[in-house]
């Protein structure tokens, strides 16, 4: 290689690659790498280009079998929920020092395998969450405690804050490095053994991190990582030895898992889900800082995030320089290879994502919204789309309802508040929304009226580790991050005893 940079390399051509080998392609069960028991293997892709970048063992009903068998093995037998929580508080800060210390070669392959934008994405902000959720919850790990309750009559009566045992996971493609944290970090803190399936478009980071999770020092069976398609994921949310499963999707497999989950032995269901989350800006608000968060509320991983602002509301009197502005930003913004310094943009994750955004995108035009910029592919290579800005749009139109789960601004006009907190709660979805205004009055009074698990005022998308997180209606259930996510992964156990010396009372 002619210059290796970190997690990247430039080729005789001046391309840019990720410098990185691929090293864990297997199931991750009872601490050892596997193949499928069936011997299957999928490919996973570069969305840069579409190309295979490995084989990977596919999991199905036989694997997650094991893969249960070891956890719960590890969960009734073995020391992880056995150790002092202050054992487990190490383990888990190690983790994230080798995160730290391999942070350019782990982000290298979450750049590849998902084409997110290297230096500002995945060194930039998942890495750096990965390492803050991790250390967040090991703080945690010897922090968990019961009560003691006055009951009626002659009892000592205390709460005990148990592990709920053993717990399915299924993270999404989106932000695989940052699922895996969310989910992983809580559920291990509290003394739970787990089997975790990453999505079947970017399984290559979650088995990189549960190695180095080994490597920190959690004992085998712990954490099984076992890669595949939906049928490993419903594996996982019929099986009767699971307690409890965690779920980052789409909203129709978020209904299935619950369907599957109350058939089964009702395990406890958690659910973080679609949106389509209202960013409306008020007449008396700073327009440009309205702009700027409005774009990355949006444009931020390609438009692929479950909290995007995808229906910008702006009130009339500053709709039409707003429109403007967005459009002048939207072009601005930098495409190109995602391992290129400077890209704010790469290309959508698969062939799928691709086409089901530009069908949106026909449906704007159809509709008569008014396409402003961007509509349609990037270069010839892979799933680029430019960023899309539509003005003109109205609440019954498709790109208006729909969770899009791409680079697509849609703007919409409003007249007064009360009618805009109106359409923004007229949806199914719940999961965050925003707002600008220079006024405390109408900051307040949007706060509570809004419909959905967090509300930003003047500032949009902060994801930090203390932060809960979760949506309203059809957004999801439960919530997750801060001292939240640890309700999710405990059982709280009441331990009555009677007081029976009369002298001491
Ligand atoms: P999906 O819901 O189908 O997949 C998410 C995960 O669930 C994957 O690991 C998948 O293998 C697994 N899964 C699929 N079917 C399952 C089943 N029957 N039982 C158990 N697990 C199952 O999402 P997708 O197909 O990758 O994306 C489709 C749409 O979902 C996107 O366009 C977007 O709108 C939405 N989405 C939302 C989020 C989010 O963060 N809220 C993340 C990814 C996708």
């Amino acid at each position: 290689f002619s210059n290796i940079a970190g997690g990247v390399h430039h080729d005789e051509d001046g391309l840019v690659n990720p410098s990185v080998e691929i090293n864990f392609t297997q199931h991750l069960i009872n601490g050892q790498f596997v193949d499928a028991a069936s011997g299957k293997t999928f490919p996973t892709y570069d969305p840069r280009n579409g190309e295979v970048i490995a084989q990977v063992a596919e999991g199905d009903e036989e694997d997650i079998n094991r893969a249960v068998a070891a956890a719960r093995k590890a969960f009734d037998e073995g020391p992880w929920p056995r150790m002092t929580a202050y054992e487990r508080c190490k383990i888990l800060l190690r983790f994230a020092d080798l995160v730290e210390k391999n942070s350019k070669e782990i982000a290298a392959l979450e750049s590849w395998n998902s084409g997110k934008p290297y230096y500002s994405q995945s060194l930039g902000f998942e890495i750096p969450m990965l390492i803050r959720l991790f250390r967040y919850y090991a703080g945690w790990a010897d922090k968990i405690h019961g009560m003691t309750v006055q009951a009626d009559g002659k009892y000592n009566v205390q709460t005990l804050h148990e592990p709920i045992g053993v717990a399915g996971q299924i993270l999404p493609w989106n932000f695989p490095l940052l699922m895996f944290a969310w989910k992983v970090g809580p559920a291990l803190a509290c003394g739970n053994t787990l089997v975790l399936k990453p999505s079947e478009l970017t399984p290559l980071t979650a088995l990189y991190a549960a190695n180095l999770l080994h490597e920190a020092g959690l004992p085998p069976g712990v954490l099984n990582v076992v890669p595949g398609f939906g049928a490993a994921g419903s594996a996982i949310a019929t099986h009767m030895d699971v307690d409890k499963v965690a779920f980052t999707g789409s909203t129709e497999t978020g209904k299935i898992i619950m369907e599957s989950a109350a058939k089964s032995n009702l395990k406890a269901v958690t659910l973080e889900l679609g949106g389509k989350s209202p960013f409306i800006v008020c007449e008396d608000a700073d327009i440009d800082d309205a702009v700027a968060n409005a774009h990355d509320a949006l444009f931020f991983n390609q438009g692929q995030v479950c909290y995007a602002g995808s229906r910008t509301y702006v009130h009339e009197r500053l709709y039409d320089e707003f429109v403007e502005k967005a459009r002048a930003l939207a072009l601005r913004r930098v495409i190109g290879d995602p391992f290129k310094h400077g890209v704010q943009h790469g290309p959508q994750i698969d062939s799928k994502q691709f086409e089901k955004i530009l069908a949106y995108i026909r449906s704007g035009i159809e509709s008569n919204a008014k396409l402003e910029c961007g509509g349609q592919q990037f270069g010839n290579k892979g799933y680029f789309i430019h960023p899309t800005v539509f003005s003109d749009v109205q609440d019954d139109m498709l790109i208006a309802k729909d969770e899009i789960f791409g680079p697509v601004q849609s703007i919409l006009k409003f007249k007064d508040n009360d009618e805009v907190i109106r359409r923004a709660n007229a949806t199914n979805f719940g999961l965050t929304a925003g707002v600008f205004t220079k006024s405390l009055e109408t900051a307040n009074t949007m706060t509570r009226a809004l419909k959905a698990g967090t509300v930003y005022v003047n500032c949009y998308g902060l994801v930090d580790a203390a932060i809960p997180y979760g949506g309203y209606k059809m957004s999801g259930i439960g919530r997750e991050k801060g001292i939240y996510s640890l309700h999710n992964y405990l059982q709280v156990k009441a331990a009555v005893t009677p007081l029976k010396n009369p002298a001491w009372l």
